[in-house]
């Protein structure tokens, strides 16, 4: 039988550094030497790599993501791996889901460890990607997986998958739904489908995108709040150059009663997505009452986030204002994640 072939896509990322002069690691490996540190793949696969960038995920912008996607429904293989960074894996892997809509595994990896420590996690990483992109039933459930991530054995929906520690090892966390895998000894063991009713419902509306970039500001609500950053966006001309906000709201959507009219005027201006703090939801909708409580907050016009992380939250807006989507509709997008 013919093996699956697999296109790999580097990006950068520290999977990809190499030490310079000083000892400091730099972007400098290319698909070609991530592939050649893992000889076993040539027995899983007919492998193919890419070199797309050499660059650190903290500097990858919406536009490279959307050439990437892109460059993933033009190849025409069995499965492909993307490996870049890990600071904002969780964001690139969710606008690619949002993107593609492919009966094939699309897989993220990347490393935590770089590869001039002892014991790196780049080489295991990229071979445990490309054995879940090989392997039958994520081949067979290709379409409902969606994205995933794999980072240390565990397989992850990137729509749920957060990075919730800058060094550790097992950085990468689903805590609202755990994993949806796990490879053990030779096996991919399945453990679960993600829900992604709200995406598939979204995608219509995302059928024609801007190419120009929408900027979102992200701003996380904390104690006593005064929102004078908020007041001086409103004011300032073209609300400097912001066509969304996403604030991370306290709990189940509140907000430090102080600053709660600036917020209601700034969502009359411009969409404003209320999204939880806590990293993830539900938020409520109609248990607190008062001043800044959630239901306050929804009277007043701003977008209800869902289960959506602030950092997700803020991808999928992008991807409304780019669709071009109005306030009504932007919300009804939302509303899909409960
Ligand atoms: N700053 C790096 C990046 O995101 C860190 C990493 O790869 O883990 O590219």
């Amino acid at each position: 039988m013919s093996k699956p072939r697999i296109h790999i896509l580097a990006l950068g990322g520290t999977i990809a550094t190499r030490p310079d002069a000083t000892g400091a690691m730099q972007m400098g490996l290319g698909a070609d030497d991530l592939v050649a540190a893992v000889p076993r793949l040539a027995a899983l696969a007919e492998v193919a790599a890419e070199t797309v960038s050499r660059v650190g995920s903290h500097s990858l912008s919406f536009d490279q993501i959307h050439a990437l996607a892109a460059k993933i429904r033009a190849l025409e293989v069995d499965g492909v791996v993307v490996t870049q960074g890990t600071d904002t894996l969780e964001e690139t892997g969710f606008l690619l889901d949002l993107l593609l809509d492919l009966d094939i595994p699309v897989v993220v990896t990347a490393a935590m460890r770089n590869p001039a420590l002892t014991s790196p996690d780049g080489p295991g990483n990229l071979l445990a990607a490309v054995r879940v992109a090989c392997d039958p039933w994520m081949r067979r459930h290709a379409r409902a997986l969606g994205v995933m991530a794999v980072m240390l054995d565990e397989v992850y929906a990137v729509a749920d998958v957060q990075k919730a520690h800058p060094t550790r090892l097992d950085a990468f966390v689903a805590p609202q739904t755990g994993p949806l895998a796990a490879l053990v000894e030779d096996r991919v063991v399945p453990m679960s489908l993600p829900v992604r009713d709200a995406i598939v419902a979204a995608r219509p509306r995302f059928a024609s995108l801007s190419a120009a970039t929408q900027p979102v500001a992200l701003f996380w609500i904390s104690l006593d709040e005064p929102g004078r950053v908020l007041e001086a966006l409103i004011e300032a001309p073209d609300h400097l150059g912001y066509r969304g906000v996403v604030l991370g709201a306290m709990g189940g959507g509140h907000l430090p009663e102080r600053m709660s009219g600036t917020a209601g005027r700034l969502a009359g201006i411009l969409p404003t997505v209320v999204s939880p703090r806590a990293g993830g939801g539900p938020m409520l909708r109609h248990t607190y009452g008062g001043p800044s409580s959630e239901i306050a907050v929804r009277e007043a016009g701003l977008i209800w986030g869902g289960r959506l992380h602030p950092l997700k939250a803020r991808v999928l807006l992008e991807t409304c204002l780019r669709a071009g989507l109005d306030r009504a509709a932007i919300g009804e997008v939302f509303d899909g994640w409960g």
